[in-house]
Order: structure tokens, then sequence, then C-alpha cells
């Protein structure tokens, strides 16, 4: 049963996938109106159909109709010359010329039948009798049309309805046709290439093997060597994954066939599995290709483990993927990429070797990648003299590659909605903080209470930084309300590492219950504000435990993956710990917070004039900048941090 179906799926693909073209030759007519359309015709020849039927039955119509018994009576008065007999139609002529027709009873002899209405074999005699062959056409005709003309009509009918479904309503048999998008080689326009991807220098070089082998594959199979047929892009949103998969096939010019995910399970079952075949088919069909699934996760995650319904399906694509990237020949030149962001939840079926076992990792851009990133998405922008991206970079430490495009973008936004034709210097500043927290919102207007209490909170945050050696230098302190956050404080680390030690965690969690600690102290009360803070700083000391080994109780050991998940393999919902460990965990965590705590407000009870300083100032002009802040700070004798500073420390 299966098979013809997938054939008409076949079929009927041709029209819509071939790429560029939106609904494909034989424009079909909208599906409403066509099909009532149709009806009406479809009924028209039903009528005709009937009144031609009903011609041929009711020829003899017009001749008068007579009884048997009229024509025995007729036939013994002697006024009968003729009876033609076909079928158990009888035409009778008369002696006057007239002509009348009768019925003769079925299966009987029509003179059996006088006979027994007391007609004499003198009368009967007199009178010629023609019996018609049964076969006539007209006969077989007459008498099968009752049964044939309905059945010819309700296929009919049904031929044309189908016809309407094909034509216009065309996805309901095209759902198993792959949706994979096709970038053509030759396009110039949407063409990308290694130079419009900024940064990520290893997976560049990596995968310029790649390009290498769709350009000039003879020699590396010359030489005996197995082409990898999975390539698998991990790193964070944003940093780049999809561009670079596209700029792959961009400067090998080879097709590039992009399909995300969760576009091959559909709600119906064994669809995702046929679209993987149809992929893989099309692709091979335009080798030399490129077969891009962006967010694998979404189909490659560990088999067996997930929650809810759906998990067939999601398994059966998952090994229909395996099966195709098995089924290459080692000559097919198709290469495989894959992205993700969860490297951590897929299935290790597909990472061995002779899969996906070709692992690319993006990492973060660092200063000089997104000065880089920054200049690439400045192509084309007009900008006022005073610019400097160099400067832009540096604040912007945690960005992906796509905060930056948006960045660039508000920007320009801004700009344009100040009606200026260049771009500043402040506007890029501005829009930091809008990619960051959201726009600003001006309007929202706090209480003179909420100001004051916003102040004082911000200003808590903003102290402890300040003063404990390894919290991050505060670079702006606002009470302006933007997205969700009433107000915030601006950090930024003095230099840029990757690795965070466990005394900046520590002092890391004192500067966010910072504004915590204050309310309590000054108004002696705790406000939903510093509900967030908690969660941070809450989350980050379970870390500390629970993954990095930073606990002194627990020590060096690892309770959960990178993820946050439990480990590979294991259920949802199942801990790798017993529960006594868990009560350790929570102890421990609440030990951290608790030391935390403390130390934020020695702090602020130590440096209560500085605090009362800075709230006031906030109150007053509600921004304070990096360079106020400072000169505040040294007027209350606490020396703001410097790079050397730090730098002695470590
Ligand atoms: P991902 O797939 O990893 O989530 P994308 O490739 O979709 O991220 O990146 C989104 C956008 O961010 C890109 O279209 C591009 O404009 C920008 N971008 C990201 N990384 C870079 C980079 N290294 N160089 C230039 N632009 C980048
Ligand atoms: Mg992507
Ligand atoms: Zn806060």
């Amino acid at each position: 049963m299966k098979d013809p179906i997938r054939d008409s799926f076949k079929r009927t693909k041709r029209i819509i996938t071939r790429p560029g073209k939106k609904g494909g030759g034989s424009a079909p007519t909208p599906p409403g109106r066509g099909l009532v359309n149709q009806i009406i015709l479809a009924l028209v020849i039903f009528f005709i159909l009937v009144s031609v039927y009903s011609f041929f039955t009711g020829l003899a119509s017009d001749k008068q109709k007579i009884s048997l018994s009229e024509l025995a009576h007729d036939i013994s008065q002697g006024q009968v010359t003729d009876v033609k007999v076909s079928g158990d139609n009888l035409n009778i002529k008369y002696l006057d010329g007239s002509e009348k027709v009768s019925q003769k009873e079925v299966n009987t002899a029509l003179t059996t039948t006088l006979k027994n209405y007391n007609v004499s074999a003198d009368a009967l005699n007199k009178v010629k009798v023609d019996v018609e062959s049964d076969t006539g056409a007209l006969y077989w005709f007459a008498s099968l049309a009752p049964i044939i003309l309905p059945i010819m009509f309700i296929l009919f009918f049904l031929w044309f309805i189908s016809r309407q479904v094909k034509g216009a309503g065309m996805q309901a048999f095209t759902f198993g046709q792959s949706k994979a998008r096709l970038t053509n080689p030759n396009d110039r326009n949407s063409r990308v290439t290694f130079k419009d991807v900024a940064g990520a220098k290893e997976a560049k070089e990596e995968l310029r093997e790649i390009v290498d082998f769709l350009k000039n594959p003879k020699k590396f199979l010359d030489i005996g060597a197995r082409i990898p047929k999975g390539i698998l892009l991990m790193g964070a949103p944003g940093t780049g994954k999809t561009l670079l998969a596209r700029a792959v096939a961009g400067e090998a010019g080879v097709s590039f066939f992009s399909i995300s995910g969760s576009e091959f399970v559909e709600m119906f079952v064994g669809v995702g599995a046929s679209r993987v075949r149809d992929l893989f088919d099309m692709a091979k069909k335009a080798a030399p290709a490129i077969i891009f699934v962006d967010e694998i996760d979404a189909v490659g995650r560990v088999r067996g483990t997930g929650v809810g319904g759906g998990n067939d399906e999601r398994e059966q694509t998952l090994n229909q993927i395996l099966v195709e990237l098995d089924g290459f020949e080692p000559n097919e030149k198709v290469i495989v990429m894959a992205a993700t962001n969860r490297p951590d939840v897929l299935d290790p079926a597909l990472l061995r070797p002779g899969r996906f076992d070709r692992r690319v990792t993006l990492d973060m851009p660092d200063r000089k990648d997104r000065e880089e990133i920054l200049a690439i998405h400045a192509r084309k922008k007009p900008f006022a003299e005073d610019v400097n991206l160099n400067l832009i970079a540096e604040r912007t430490p945690g960005f992906s590659g796509a905060d930056l495009y948006s960045l660039m973008n508000e920007g320009a936004i801004l700009a344009a909605r100040e009606n200026r034709t260049t771009i500043a210097q402040y506007d890029l500043i501005r829009s930091i903080e809008k990619v960051i927290l959201g726009p600003e919102r001006r309007s929202h207007i706090l209480s003179k209470k909420e100001k004051e209490l916003t102040a004082y909170h911000e200003a808590g945050h903003a102290l402890v930084a300040s003063v404990l050696p390894y919290a991050d230098p505060v670079h702006k302190i606002t009470i302006i309300a933007r997205g969700r956050a009433l107000g915030y404080v601006f950090k930024l680390p003095l230099e840029e590492s990757k690795l965070q030690s466990k005394k900046e965690f520590l002092d890391d969690i004192a500067v966010g219950l910072g504004g915590y600690v204050v309310e309590k102290m000054i108004y002696d009360d705790i406000s939903t504000g510093p509900s967030n803070d908690l969660q941070v700083a809450t989350a980050l000391a379970r870390d500390m435990v629970t993954k990095y080994g930073m606990s002194e109780k627990l020590g060096p050991i690892a309770l959960e993956s990178a993820g946050g998940k439990p480990l590979f393999g294991a259920g949802v919902g199942e801990k790798e710990y017993s529960e006594r460990v868990s009560a350790e965990i929570d102890a421990e965590v609440s030990a951290i917070m608790n030391d935390a705590m403390k130390k934020a407000e020695s702090i602020v009870k130590d440096h209560r004039k500085v605090l009362d300083a800075i709230a006031e100032k906030l109150i007053d002009v509600e921004t304070i900048e990096q360079k106020e802040f400072e000169e505040l700070l040294i007027a209350h004798s606490i020396k703001p941090k410097k790079k050397k500073d730090i730098e002695h420390q470590k």
C-alpha cells in the first residue's frame, strides 16, 4: 500500500519542487470556485446522458399502448395483420394501417400467451409474427443502460473530483516531498563566501579542505582518501553556523540544499523519513552539492528518551538520515553539513565515524573578531567621521555575530529616525544597550518612592562591584527603564578571558546580591525587584557546585553535564546522584549565597556614605557614566580599578 502512494507523491512533486519557481506550470484554478464550476459541468453532462437514455427507451411511447387481453381480442376479431416481437416489446399493425404497442409476458412465447387468452388457431394463422433477434445492439443498450449509466456517471464524477484535488489542492498529495530550499551556485547576488564571515579562523581552515574536495574531488579520490560525509557545525546561537555553511557552498560553487531539522518532522507519520529520502535523491542528482540540515538537534536527539508524543516519527527521520549517510558511495560528491547549538543532546549514532565525524566548533567572537564582524556589516553603510569600531568591539564582550549585526542595524535605524544621513558613534553606543536589554522606556514613570528605591538598588550593585577586587568594573549606571529592567548597572571586564575563576564567581554573586542587601538594610523590606538578581546568582552558585567542582565539601565532581540536563543517555528526570548528595548540593548552594550576602552587607555598611552619594546622584541625573562614577569613588577614597591593578592582583 505504501509504494503506490509514494509514487503518486513523486509524480506530483515535480511541479512544485523546481527551485525558484512558485506554483509550477499548470497554474491551477483557485480551489473554491474551480470545484463548483466542475461540479456544475458534471451535472450538465449527467442530465444530457439521462435525456439521451430516456429518448432511446421511450422511443415507442408515442404509439398507443394496449394490454395483452386487448391484443388477443383484436386478433380474434381478425383486425391485426402483423406483430413484430423484439424482446418483450410487441409492435402491432392493424388492418386499417394504425400501429400500437404492447408488452408480452417475460419468458413465454407469444403464441402460448395468446392461446391462453383463447385465441383460435385460425385467427392466429392470419397474423404474421416476426421475431427480431435478441442480440440487437439497441436491445443490449436498452437493457444494460439502466445499470451501466449510473455507474459510469459515478466513476466520471469521482474522476472529476480527484482531478480537481490534484490540480488545486496539490498540498494534500505533496506532504512527503522535501521542503529544502536550493541556492543556485550561479546566483551572484545571494552568494556568500568566506569573505563574508569574519573571525572563525580554525573553522574556516577546516572547511577549506571540504571546499577543496568539492572543487577537485579527483585529487582526493585518486590517492584513496575518504572524504568526510558529514560535518557538524557546533556553536552558540548567532555565531554564524548557517552563514558559514552557506559560505562553503559559495566558495565551492555547488548547489546548496538547506532544510531545518524541525521541517523534517511533521504531523504525519513517515513524512519526515520520506522527506529525507527525497532530499538526498535531489542532492545526488544535483551533485556536487551540499545538504545543510540546520538545527539538527530537533531530529537528532538521543533516541528513546524524549517525553511526549511524536517520538516515533523523530526516530524514523533520524534513522533515515543515518541510512542515507551510510548509503553514500564514496565517490558521490554530496556532503552533509549540520548545525546545532546543543551537541550534547545529539544521538551518539550520528557522531560515529562515517557519519557526522567532522566537528567544527564556532566560538563566540573575541574582540578582534568582533571588530571584523562589525566591519563586514559596516559595508554599504554611511558613517560619520567619529565612528570607531574598535571601541564598539571593546564594549561588546559576549556579543555574538548576530548581536553585532543587529547592533549595526539598530544604529542605522536610530540615525534614520533622527533624519541624519550618516551613522554616528553615539548611535552605535546607544544600540549596544538596546541590543542587550531592549529599547529604553523613558515613558515609564516611576513614582518618587520607586525611583528612590531603584536608585539605591542599583547603587548597591555598583558599590559592591567597585569594592570587590575580582568583580568587573562599572561602566555605567542608569535608572531609566529598559526592556523589563527598571534600572541596571553596566559592567565590563577589564580584559576578556575565556576562563573564569572561583574568586570571580564569588564576587559576581556578591555583586548580584548588592541590590537585595541594600533594599533590606535601608527599607527593612524587600521588593519584587531583585527576584531576577536572585535567580541569576543562585544559578551561578549551583553551577559552581555541580558543574565546576568549586565546592570544598563536594570536591572535584561534575554532577551535571554542560547543557544543564542529565548526562548522555540518562532518562528524563533521572538524577545521577543520590538524595544525600542532592541535599548536600542544596546546603552548599545556600552556604555560598549566605557568604556572598554577608560580604555584600559588610561592604554596604562600611561605605554607607558612598552608597548615599551614588543614589542621590542617580535620582538627580538618572544616568552616571564611567568617568563621573570614578570621580565619585575617588572623592570617597575608593580607588577605581585599572587594568594594571587587576594584573597585579592576579
Ligand atoms: P547561527 O546559525 O549560528 O545561529 P547565523 O549564521 O544565522 O547564526 O548568524 C546570523 C547572522 O549574524 C548572520 O546572518 C550574519 O549577518 C551575522 N554573523 C554571525 N556570525 C558572523 C561572522 N562570523 N561574520 C559576519 N557575520 C556574522
Ligand atoms: Mg542558524
Ligand atoms: Zn538588581
